[in-house]
């Protein structure tokens, strides 16, 4: 049981816009009013937006991978839950079941995809030596069963990307999984109620899990500018994308990345990891693969004129967990999408498609999962970087420098 906590003279973006609302009451870790002037209730502190700030949703990151004290390192910067897409079974497990401990406040909350799909020697087996691995199609049920028994959220496949992977882990040709195995996995999983997602990087390999019937891309492509069909048989096969520009932009050298170090919302919050990396991008990194940043961003901004759902997500791992997700959404705005449509990408339209139905929104009822900003990132994006405080579950989170 926590204090109550009451906003006042705040700007609201609710998950989808900015609502006709400028107070939100908090109570127990639960939203329980949104509307004009609320009365504070007896004892609650009262968190005064002097109409010069903006209240949103806590951010949703919809690719991770979590290591070390990733969900710690997110939640500062108001990534108030992580979807990790390949990681252990076991670590997964124990970070889901803390979100009801006290130190619940501390980290972000996180669904996983626990073991994801790959063929002995392929792509993800250099992470994790000891993952199980599947070859043939008729192996595929068996293997979404135990993820499912094991606590994964979703299944994930490693597609198609032996060259290119192999490529990024600096040695020959791995071997992948086929057409047909990843089609059992994606008919297992929706047999079983769970969503599918594909690791993809080229738009050959994203056009062959649509047809395999996958539900998401983990990834948009990153090989070349989109074909126009590829945004029509997205929408017309109902399938999302989880767009990691910020992805493309690390493989691609860097871009400016390097200067999130520099930002004043960001900058002081960064550890020695982070830091590291962005020294790393800034000292101009040789391509392992070709990345056309543009043309997956092209490829984003089609997709989303048609009407498939895109997801905000930074495929951050060792480091950059929270922070990345502010560029991601300037990436987003870049590719096309406007502001709100880019906060959407990483709130509402995340926790529709993978069914978090208690998040993702500002309303009574929901988790009290909340960001609160300096200014107008509605009206300019980066907005998002000046933060005045993060609510996980109506706990104030200790941020630090
Ligand atoms: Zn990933």
């Amino acid at each position: 049981v926590t204090r109550g906590t009451v906003f006042r003279r705040v700007r609201i973006f609710d998950g989808e816009r900015v609502i006709p609302a400028d107070s939100v009451t908090v109570d127990n870790g639960v939203i329980t009013g949104v509307g004009h002037d609320l009365d504070a209730p007896a004892d609650a502190t009262v968190i005064d937006g002097r109409d010069a700030m903006t209240l949103l949703p806590g951010l949703i990151d919809a690719h991770t991978h979590v290591v070390g004290p990733a969900l710690r390192r997110a939640l500062r910067f108001g990534v108030t839950t992580e979807l990790d897409m390949a990681n252990h079974a076991e670590l997964m497990r124990s970070l889901k079941a803390a979100d009801n401990e006290p130190e619940a406040g501390v980290q972000a909350d996180v669904r996983s995809a626990g073991a994801a799909a790959t063929v002995p020697g392929g792509h993800g087996t250099q992470f994790f030596p000891d993952i199980p691995t599947l070859t043939e199609p008729d192996e595929a049920d068996e293997f979404v069963a135990a993820r499912l028994s094991e606590g994964s959220d979703y299944i994930k496949v490693h597609y198609r990307d032996g060259r290119r992977a192999a490529a990024l882990a600096g040695h020959d040709e791995m071997p992948v999984i086929t057409q047909d195995t990843m089609a059992a996995v994606a008919a297992a999983a929706r047999g079983r109620g769970l969503l599918s997602l594909a690791h993809v990087g080229t738009q050959e390999a994203a056009f062959e899990a649509i047809e395999a019937g996958i539900k998401g891309l983990a990834h948009i492509f990153v090989d070349q500018a989109p074909d126009k069909r590829f945004a029509e048989v997205a929408a017309e096969r109902g399938i999302f994308v989880i767009a990691t520009l910020t992805m493309a932009e690390g493989l691609g050298g860097g871009g400016e990345l390097p200067s999130l170090a520099d930002d004043p919302g960001l900058g002081p919050h960064l550890d020695a990891t982070d830091l590291s990396m962005l020294r790393r991008l800034a000292g101009g990194q040789e391509q392992a693969i070709p990345v056309d940043l543009q043309g997956a961003q092209e490829a984003v901004n089609m997709a989303f004129a048609a009407g498939v759902p895109i997801l905000a997500g930074t495929d951050s791992i060792m480091a950059l967990h929270g922070a990345a997700l502010h560029r991601e959404l300037e990436l987003l705005v870049a590719a096309g999408l406007t502001p709100a449509q880019a906060l959407s990408a990483a709130t509402a339209v995340t926790s529709d498609v993978f069914g978090l139905t208690d998040r993702g929104r500002v309303g009574t009822g929901l988790r009290a999962d909340l960001l609160l900003v300096e200014g107008d990132p509605v009206a300019d994006i980066v907005r998002t970087r000046a933060i005045a405080g993060v609510w996980k579950r109506g706990v104030a989170v200790p941020r630090g420098a």
